[in-house]
C-alpha cells in the first residue's frame, strides 16, 4: 500500500537510528492492509502515525553512590505510549543496552498485546542502562530508590504502572514499591509484580511462561496435535524461561535446551522437576551462568558463547523467551530443516525481520510474542484489579483466568484471520488487526487528543 510505505518512511526519518523501534513499526504496519482497505476512516484520522508517535517520552539522570563510595550516573527512561485503553502498563528493563529505541519497540509492541488481553489497559514501558549483574543487594537497592525518586512524579494506579522486564524481578519491584511509597505516603498498586504479601497477585511470576504455554497449546489444538512428547527448545534461563520449561513439563514435553548470555545448554535426556529446580536456584538464588547445569549433569554439554546456535537442535517445538532479534532466517532455516511444528515467542520480538518473513513463508505454526506472552501483563492487569478491591484471590482462580485470558487471546487471532480471509494460520496479521482495531477505535471515539 502506497500511503503506508509513505507513513514508513516519515517514520524512519522522525526516528533517526531507531532501528529497533523501526523494526517494530514495519512489522505491524506492513500486516495491516487489509483493515485500512476496508474503511478510509484509519487514515484520514492518522491512526498509523499517531500510534507510532509516544504520548511522552520521560528521559531522565540516575544518580546513586556504589559501594566503593564512587558516584555513578545512569539513565533512566519512561516511554508512555498510548493510553486510548486504560493507563500505561508495561515493564522496566535494567540492562546496559537499554536505549529509547528499545523502549519504543517495548512500549509500542505493548499497545497490541495489552490491548489483546481484553483488560482496559493503555501501553508503557521504561527502565534504565544500569546492570543489575555483579551488584551488590544494598547498590541495587539505592539504584532503585535513585530511579524511583525522578519517576515517582509521573506514575501512579491510575496513571502509569510498571512492572518487571529483563534484569527487574520481584527484589526490584519491592524496592521500587518501598521508594514510591516513602516518598508519596501512599500504599497504592502503581507498580505490578509484587511480593505476594504486600499487593501481590498469585500467579504473576508464573503467568508469562505458563501463559506462553497455554497459546501453544491452543494453536496446537487448532491443528490436532499436543505437548505430549514433544521435544522443546526454551532460549533465556529467566523468569519467563524457567517458567515455560515448568508448564512444559508438566504437560508431558521433553525440554532439551535453554540459554543464558554465556552460552546454551543441551541436556539430551531432558530436564526434570529436580533439574529445574537446580536451575532456578543457579539463576535466582545464586545468581551464576548456566556452565553449572552441565558440572552436575552428565547429560548435558554447555556451548559456550552462541557459535553452535541452541536453534540447530532437532526439535518440535521452540520458544524463544531470551530477548530481541535472538534468532535470524539463518536460525528458521534449520529449522524448517529439522521439521519443526511451532514456534511461540516468550521474548519481545525475538525474530528478525527475515527470519519472520521466512517463518511466515514456511508451514511452522508461527505464535508472535505480543499474543503468545501477554500472560504476563495479562495477571498484571488482574493484580491492579485486586489491589483497587483491596483483595487478594486465590492460585487456582488465577489459573483459571490465565486459562481463559489466553484462550479468548487465541480466539481473537483466529476471529481477525477469518474476518479478513488471511492464510490459515497467520496468527502474526490476525493479532496486529485485532490490536490495531481495537485501539484505533477508542482513538477515534476520543476524538484529537
Ligand atoms: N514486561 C512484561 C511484558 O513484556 C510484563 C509487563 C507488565 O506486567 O506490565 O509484557
Amino acid at each position: 500500500m502506497k500511503k503506508l510505505k509513505s507513513i514508513l518512511e516519515t517514520i524512519h526519518k522522525k526516528n533517526p537510528g531507531e532501528n529497533e523501534f523501526i523494526q517494530a513499526v514495519s512489522e505491524v504496519f506492513e500486516t495491516i492492509s487489509p483493515l485500512l482497505n476496508d474503511d478510509d476512516a484509519w487514515l484520514d484520522q492518522r491512526i498509523p502515525e499517531r500510534m507510532a508517535e509516544p504520548e511522552r517520552v520521560i528521559s531522565f539522570k540516575v544518580t546513586w553512590v556504589n559501594d566503593q563510595n564512587q558516584v555513578q550516573v545512569n539513565r533512566g527512561f519512561r516511554v508512555q505510549m498510548n493510553s486510548a485503553l486504560g493507563p500505561y502498563k508495561g515493564g522496566l528493563r535494567f540492562h546496559p543496552s537499554t536505549n529509547l529505541s528499545i523502549l519504543k519497540f517495548l512500549a509500542f509492541e505493548q499497545t497490541f498485546k495489552n490491548s489483546l488481553t481484553g483488560l482496559p489497559l493503555g501501553a508503557g514501558k521504561g527502565g534504565a542502562d544500569f546492570d543489575p549483574k555483579g551488584k551488590s543487594e544494598n547498590e541495587v537497592m539505592r539504584f532503585c530508590q535513585a530511579w524511583m525518586q525522578e519517576a515517582y512524579k509521573y506514575l501512579g494506579h491510575f496513571i502509569d504502572i510498571p512492572a518487571g522486564d529483563i534484569g527487574v524481578g520481584e527484589r526490584e519491584i519491592g524496592y521500587l514499591f518501598g521508594a514510591y511509597k516513602k516518598i508519596t505516603n501512599r500504599f497504592e498498586g502503581v507498580l505490578t509484580g509484587k511480593g505476594l504479601d504486600y499487593g501481590g497477585s498469585f500467579l504473576r511470576p508464573e503467568a508469562t511462561g505458563y501463559g506462553l504455554v497455554h497459546f501453544a497449546q491452543n494453536m496446537l489444538e487448532s491443528i490436532n496435535e499436543a505437548l505430549e512428547d514433544k521435544v522443546c527448545l526454551v532460549s533465556g534461563a529467566g523468569n519467563v524461561s524457567q517458567f515455560a520449561i515448568e508448564k512444559l513439563l508438566e504437560e508431558g514435553a521433553k525440554v532439551v535446551a535453554f540459554s543464558d548470555s554465556s552460552g546454551f545448554i543441551h541436556d539430551k535426556e531432558g530436564l526434570d522437576e529436580e533439574k529445574l529446580a537446580f536451575l532456578k536456584n543457579l539463576k535466582n538464588i545464586k545468581r551464576e551462568g548456566i556452565e553449572g547445569y552441565a558440572k552436575k549433569y552428565k547429560s548435558a554439554k554447555f556451548h559456550k558463547g552462541s557459535n553452535k546456535s541452541i536453534w540447530e537442535i532437532d526439535a518440535d517445538c521452540a520458544f524463544p523467551c531470551a530477548t530481541q532479534n535472538e534468532v535470524d532466517e539463518k536460525h528458521i532455516e534449520a529449522m524448517i530443516k529439522n521439521k519443526l511444528i511451532l514456534l511461540a515467542e516468550g521474548a519481545n520480538m525475538p525474530l528478525t525481520q527475515k527470519a519472520i518473513d521466512a517463518i511466515q513463508a514456511s508451514k511452522i505454526l508461527y505464535g508472535p510474542g505480543k499474543a503468545a506472552n501477554a500472560g504476563g501483563v495479562a495477571i498484571s492487569g488482574l493484580e491492579m484489579t485486586q489491589n483497587r478491591m483491596g483483595r487478594q484471590w486465590s492460585k487456582l482462580e488465577m489459573e483459571q483466568e490465565l486459562r481463559i485470558m489466553m484462550r479468548n487471546i487465541h480466539t481473537h487471532c483466529i476471529d481477525s484471520i477469518r474476518q479478513y480471509d488471511l492464510k490459515e494460520g497467520d496468527y502474526l496479521t490476525g493479532a496486529n488487526i485485532y490490536g490495531f482495531k481495537k485501539v484505533g477505535k477508542a482513538m477515534i471515539a476520543q476524538g484529537v487528543v
